[in-house]
This record gives structure tokens, sequence and C-alpha cells, in this order.
């Protein structure tokens, strides 16, 4: 079985701070590119990689637009961004990540929503037991998803388990999580429509009002974005700034050689002792909801 580690550039919790991935051959590859859909073919097990562990509030993603595709903090007027906690909510409420070799396709207008996708790989809320870490690559079986409208994008939330919880054979359903964590398919519509609220932005929407659809849907939903990851890296469509750069994707024309992916790297400075995480981040935030 395939297994993943990573390598730390820069100064954590700085604007240059970088994680980038390396497969179990100790070469150099994309997370969002390399690593595939399928941990094993033949099964609905998929491959998520973590951005954001439970309970932490540093928007943590995969740059879609830079080499390699390390996770990097994302940035809004040019300070490190970090979600509010949205009373009673403490950071992200799930193992928060995207499932690898799926794209969002910013020009296909989804049959469901009727918006656009919104550019990036389908994300997934992870609901088991244990904590990851960032960057962790995981096995998880989709129970779920939800249709968000963010900002006028389509942003499907898939509902996944980590396969290695020890509850994850009783969960094989959007259903078994309704009766087994009551509330949480709750807190979870009601983190999403709220959490850019702290922003100074209106509450987010949903298709299907906000209704989870199940297991075999979703399934196809990530069928159809890793279709439109295959036109990506295929030239078939035009990703335009997204970075296709891989390291082992067979007859992709992004494919680069290991040398070239090993400047990448070595272009981030080395790592460094963490810069404190500001206090502010801490604060819980109010309000009254319409
Ligand atoms: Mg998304």
């Amino acid at each position: 079985m395939a297994s993943y580690s990573v390598e730390e550039r820069a100064t954590p919790n700085s604007l240059e701070y970088r994680l980038f991935f390396k497969n179990d051959k100790g070469q150099y590859i994309s997370p969002f590119h390399d690593i595939p859909i399928y941990p094993v073919a033949g099964k609905n097990v998929f491959n998520m990689v973590v951005e954001v562990p439970r309970w932490t509030n540093a928007k943590m993603e995969i740059a879609t637009k830079d080499p390699l595709n390390p996770i990097k903090q994302d940035v809004k007027k040019g300070k490190l961004r970090y979600v509010a906690n949205v009373f009673p909510h403490k950071g992200y409420i799930w193992n928060y990540g995207a499932i690898p070799q799926t794209w969002e396709h910013p020009g296909h207008k989804d049959e469901n929503t009727g918006y656009y996708g919104d550019n990036d790989p389908i994300d997934v809320c992870e609901i088991g037991s244990k904590v990851c870490s960032r960057g962790e690559v995981i096995k998880v079986k989709v129970l779920g998803t939800l249709a968000l409208i963010d900002e006028g994008e389509t942003d499907w939330k898939v509902i996944a388990i980590n396969i290695e919880d020890p509850e994850a054979a009783s969960y094989n359903n959007i259903d078994d999580v309704r009766k087994m964590k009551p509330g949480y398919l709750e807190a979870t519509v009601d983190w999403f429509r709220r959490y850019k609220v702290p922003d100074g932005k209106p509450e987010n929407q949903f298709a299907f009002n906000g209704e989870f659809k199940d297991k075999d849907f979703a399934i196809n939903i990530i069928k159809s974005t890793h279709e439109h990851w295959r036109a990506l890296v295929f030239k078939k469509t035009d990703g335009g700034e997204i970075n296709c750069a891989n390291t082992t994707v067979s007859d992709s024309s992004f494919c680069i050689s290991q040398e070239c992916a090993k400047a990448t790297v070595e272009a981030v400075p080395p790592f460094g002792t963490a810069n404190k995480i500001p206090p502010e981040v801490d604060k819980w935030f109010y309000h009254q909801k319409n």
C-alpha cells in the first residue's frame, strides 16, 4: 500500500510556509495530481489529503496554482487567513481536505446547482474520531454530500469517514451519520452557512435546500470531478492558472523530472522556527441568525 510523507519548508504560520509531498519511493509529488483518487482499484474507497486538522483555524489548502501544489495557508489582503470560531463551533469541526485527482471545473455549470465549479479539487469533511495531521493522506469511505453555493460557485462538500476509524464499519450512508452522530449534520450546514459572516460576507446558500444527498449521489459527483481532472491534465480542457506539473502521471505532458521537482522545493527556504498564531484566532464570533 502506498504511503506518503511530507516535507515542511520555511517558517510555520508565515506567508512563505509550504508543505510538500513525497511518495514511498522518496520522490517529490503533487498531492493534487500524483496521489491517485483510489487507493485500491474497484472499491468505493477514496484517498483524502488532510489540509486542516479538526479544531484548528488556519485555512490551509493545496496551492493549485503553484508548481507541485504544496499545502499553504490562504492569504487575504496580504494576511494569513484563519476561519473564525463561529459560536458554538471551534475552528473546523471535521478533518477537512480534498480528494486528489478531482477538479470542480469553473467552465462547467453543475446541473444540480446551476452554478459553475469553484476551480478546486473536491472538498471532504471527515467525521472520524481521530484528529488527523496536516498533510496526512487517509483512505475514506464516502457517505454523502452537501451542495454549498459559496459566493456564486458550486462547492460540493463530501461527508466521509476514515476507513481506519474503529466505528467505520457501522457507517455506510448519510443516514448512519444522522442516527449515530446526532446534530453533526445540522452543525455542518450551520458551519458552512455562517463561516464567512465574520468576514462581512452574507450567509452562504445551498442547493437542495441544504439537504444532504446520499452515498451513491456523492460518488457520482466525485467521479464527474475526476473526469474533469483527467481532461485538465491530459490537455483536453484549458485549466487557466491551474498548475498541472506532476512527476508520476504517465502520458501527462505536464510530467516533470525529479531534478526539476527538487529545485522547486529547494527554492523555498528551509524549515524554520514557527511563528506564534495570533491570539485573536481563539476569540468566539457570535451573530444573530436571520
Ligand atoms: Mg471547494
